[in-house]
């Protein structure tokens, strides 16, 4: 194995308990993977993101096939909408929430729209995707078809994912989904909010190519 995939486990046991300290998810849910060449290392499924141990992270080729002398714990249950991420995104590392501003919105809205600019990082206004079990193929399908040309995803009464470049990049797009949740959902108190249209979603699309945030890190301004 790697000394990159090898250094995943840590990197996964630090952002796990990230996701607890920052509200993006409780007790043992949400998971994290990071794709290093042919090998995807996950958080494992049923450990509390506070008790996870870089020995827990589970390591498995990309056709979901577990090295199983590597780590005793069983994979995430949401496996399969990872795995399926990998093969149709560029993804390095893919985050999956349970946000409270991000499932209440998807039980009510089709779309988080584009209340702020910021959305542009994520691809502009993030679907959400139709409702299926947790853990199941028809959830990993609805995923990635409601992902096309975003890096994050909303899962009606479930949660999240976005991906990113890096584990780094991916939860701040995480962190900056829920944000934007938040944002609309205090705009709606006021009535019916403004919104950017898609030129001007474009127009700060080149604006920040041409000053090239972005290149490190999730980019902001
Ligand atoms: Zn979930």
């Amino acid at each position: 194995m790697s000394d990159r995939a090898r250094a995943a486990r840590p990197q996964l046991v630090g952002y796990s308990a990230r996701l607890l300290r920052d509200g993006l998810a409780v007790g043992s849910a949400g998971n994290i993977s990071i794709r290093c060449g042919d090998i995807v290392a996950i958080t494992p499924s049923g450990i509390g993101c506070s008790d996870m141990r870089p020995g827990d992270i589970c390591m498995l080729t990309l056709d979901g096939t577990q090295i199983t002398d590597d780590s005793a714990e069983t994979p995430s249950s949401e496996t399969p909408m990872h795995l399926a991420i990998y093969a149709a995104t560029d993804a390095a590392a893919v985050v999956h929430t349970h946000s409270p501003e991000v499932v209440a919105l998807s039980a009510a809205r089709p779309e988080l729209p584009a209340i702020h600019y910021a959305i542009t990082w994520l691809g502009g206004p993030v679907r959400v995707a139709p409702y299926a079990r947790f853990g199941s193929a028809a959830l990993a399908a609805a995923a990635v078809e409601a992902l096309q040309g975003r890096s994050a995803v909303i899962l009606r009464n479930h949660g999240a994912v976005t991906y990113g470049r890096d584990l780094a990049q991916a939860y701040d797009r995480a962190v900056l989904l829920e944000w934007l949740a938040r944002t609309y959902r205090l705009a709606l108190c006021y009535g019916e909010p403004a919104l950017l249209s898609a030129a001007e979603l474009d127009e700060v699309t080149a604006e920040t190519r041409r000053r090239r945030y972005g290149e490190r890190r999730g980019g902001s301004s």
